[in-house]
Formats: structure tokens, C-alpha cells, sequence
């Protein structure tokens, strides 16, 4: 496996208490396979992201597991090795990209740094391809790539922000490549050609991609297999064709309903009534039990553990001994 994430919690400290954003969370990401990870706003996507390459903001902590990437354990190395795994194992698009790029400086000198400084940690010299960089822009179909070279961040759109990053991803070639919301700063015209453009660069570079998405609908499109998260807990995984026609968690299945034109939710949820809980005191037992229509009296004093069920993995008491009643109540 190239990744895989073990059982990891991570808090924030924050004024109000501890923030608990992952609680044993596990997930395991082969060679080209990518995945999509799904939930609503604060389900602690971006947290996943942002622990597997090590830039958790300074209140932020790891309370357990471990993440094994490439063969290292991410958790024990050197702040100079993890850098070094930046770029070259692992790279990672940002949910607000514009904070990606320093502002004060021309996109193409940062590219060119940005190599400069792979070719430094690789032992080589690296004297500022423009023929490369130019090709890779244009692998991401930016248009007129020798004048966006020559603008500072400020002087693009969003859309063109998240294409040059991604373009600087792939010219870093990582082996794993996560993208946070890559959509949300595109309209959606543009948002179609950004989840072909990542479908293309995934068949022809062999990258293994983590797609982090708050709209399941998007992860269709995009990934081999789909985890849903719930506050800081995957509540169900498998794969991307099962999760969306058959979703089994009561909360994928409110996510699958809440797609508009899906056919496929005759008789499902139609939207999730409730919000998400307070991650400084979530639900003791299973954490959508406030909102779940199904909930049990087991669901509020115990939580359940992923299970394997149908190809998937579910972490809900309906599974594996009582088959879900869908029709709602
Ligand atoms: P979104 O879809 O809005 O981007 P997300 O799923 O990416 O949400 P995270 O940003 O990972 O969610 O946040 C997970 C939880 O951690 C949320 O409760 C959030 O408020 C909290 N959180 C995130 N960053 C911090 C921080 N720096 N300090 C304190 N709490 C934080
Ligand atoms: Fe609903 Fe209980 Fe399943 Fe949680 S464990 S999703 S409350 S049925
Ligand atoms: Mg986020």
C-alpha cells in the first residue's frame, strides 16, 4: 500500500476545549487508485489532508494512530525529511489555493523554486526548464502559459490558480496527489474539465489521488472508491459504483438522496435533517444518532466500528445483523 493511515485522532486545542476534528480514523490507498473523501463542512476532510503530509496548524495535534506513507512512518520523521517528502512522495492542492502561492512573487519564479529546490534535495542541478514547465501547463490546458508565468497570483482567477498548482504538482511528479475541493473555487462549466483534467493526469502519470469533496455527486466522477466522513469518523467506505447506488450508512444514503435528479433515491432520505455536532463534545455512541431516522437505543450509548458488509465497510448497528429497512419513518 502506499498509504495508509492507522486508527489516527487529531485534535485542535482551541478556547471552547478540544476540538476532536479525527477520531480513529483509518484508510488504506493502493499504487494509482484514488480516492474520494466525502461529508459535510467540518467533517474533518481537510484535517485528513493536511495530517497525512504534516502541516497541522500549531494548535493542532496528533492524539494517536500513525500514517504510513511510501514505506515511512510520516509521524516520526525529521521536519527536514517530511520536507523532503513534500513534492516528491506526496503533494497537496489546498482547499483556498491562492494561500499556496506567495503573492509577492511572479508564478514562474515560484515554479522555478519550486524545482530548484526538488533538484537541491535530489542532488542535481536544476537550471529552470521553461520548456518543461511551459509543456505542463499546457497539460492542464492552461491557455497563453509564457504570459501566466509572468503574472503574480493576485493577476489570475481561481480557476487558473488550482490549474498552476496542479501543474506544479505534476512537475514535482509525487506519487500521491491530494486535491481539497479542487472544484470550489470553479464554476461549474469549468468544474467538468477540472475533474477530467485529474481522471487524464491519474491514467497517464499513474498518480494515486485523494479527492477531497463535500458533494458526493462530484466523487463520481472522479474516484475508485469513496469514504464518507462523519464528524472525524469514516462511517463507510467502498467502492465509488456501490456507494453511490447502494449506499448502506443511513447518512450516505442522505447524502446519495440530497443529489438533485438522482432516480436513484425513490424511497431514500431526501435531505438530512439536523446539523453536524460539536466536535468538542460529539454524541457519545454513534454520532449521527441525533439526526439518524433509524437510530436505536444501542446507537446512543455504543459506537460502532466499521464492519464489512456487502464489499463496503459500515460502521452502523444495522450492519451486519439486521438488514436496513429503507422506507423512511
Ligand atoms: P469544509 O468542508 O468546511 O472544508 P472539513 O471537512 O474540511 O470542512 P476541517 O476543516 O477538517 O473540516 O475541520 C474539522 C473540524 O476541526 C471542524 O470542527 C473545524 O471547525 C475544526 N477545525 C479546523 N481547523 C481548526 C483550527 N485550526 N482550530 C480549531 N478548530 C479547527
Ligand atoms: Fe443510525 Fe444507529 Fe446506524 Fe448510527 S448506528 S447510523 S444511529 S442506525
Ligand atoms: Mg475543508
Amino acid at each position: 500500500m502506499l498509504l495508509e493511515v492507522n486508527s489516527l485522532s487529531v485534535n485542535y486545542r482551541t478556547e471552547r476545549g478540544m476540538v476532536r476534528a479525527l477520531t480513529d480514523l483509518s484508510l488504506s490507498l493502493g499504487e494509482r487508485e484514488s480516492v474520494a473523501i466525502v461529508g459535510e463542512s467540518g467533517s474533518g476532510k481537510s484535517t485528513l489532508g493536511v495530517s497525512i503530509v504534516r502541516l497541522l496548524p500549531p494548535n493542532g495535534l496528533y492524539a494517536g494512530g500513525n500514517i504510513s506513507l511510501d514505506g515511512k512512518n510520516i509521524l516520526t520523521l525529521s521536519q527536514r525529511e517530511v520536507r523532503s517528502i513534500r513534492g516528491s512522495v506526496v503533494f497537496m492542492v489546498f482547499q483556498d489555493p491562492l494561500n499556496s502561492l506567495n503573492p509577492v512573487k511572479r508564478v514562474g519564479d515560484q515554479i522555478t523554486e519550486a524545482l530548484r529546490i526538488k533538484g537541491v534535495r535530489e542532488g542535481r542541478n536544476y537550471n529552470g526548464d521553461r520548456k518543461e514547465i511551459i509543456e505542463s501547463f499546457k497539460s492542464v490546458r492552461i491557455p497563453d502559459p509564457d504570459l501566466i508565468l509572468e503574472r503574480y497570483p493576485h493577476e489570475l482567477s481561481g480557476g487558473q490558480i488550482q490549474r498552476v498548482i496542479i501543474a506544479l504538482g505534476l512537475l514535482l511528479k509525487p506519487k500521491l496527489l491530494i486535491a481539497d475541493e479542487p472544484t470550489s473555487a470553479v464554476d461549474v462549466t469549468l468544474q467538468a474539465q477540472v475533474i477530467k483534467l485529474l481522471n487524464d493526469l491519474k491514467a497517464e502519470y499513474g498518480l494515486s489521488v485523494i479527492f477531497i469533496t463535500h458533494d458526493i455527486s462530484v466523487a463520481y466522477n472522479v474516484a475508485d472508491k469513496i469514504a464518507v466522513m462523519y464528524a472525524g469518523k469514516v462511517v463507510e467506505i467502498g467502492p465509488t459504483e456501490d456507494v453511490i447506488k447502494s449506499p448502506l450508512h443511513p447518512y450516505t444514503q442522505g447524502l446519495v438522496s440530497c443529489i438533485p435528479s438522482s432516480r436513484k433515491t425513490e424511497g431514500l432520505l431526501k435531505t438530512i435533517g439536523g446539523s453536524p455536532p460539536s466536535l468538542v463534545k460529539p454524541p457519545v455512541g454513534c454520532r449521527y444518532h441525533p439526526r439518524c431516522p433509524y437510530a436505536m437505543e444501542v446507537c446512543t450509548t455504543n459506537d460502532p466500528e466499521l464492519a464489512s458488509v456487502k464489499g463496503s465497510s459500515v460502521a452502523c448497528w444495522l450492519y451486519p445483523s439486521k438488514p436496513l429497512q429503507l422506507s423512511s419513518s
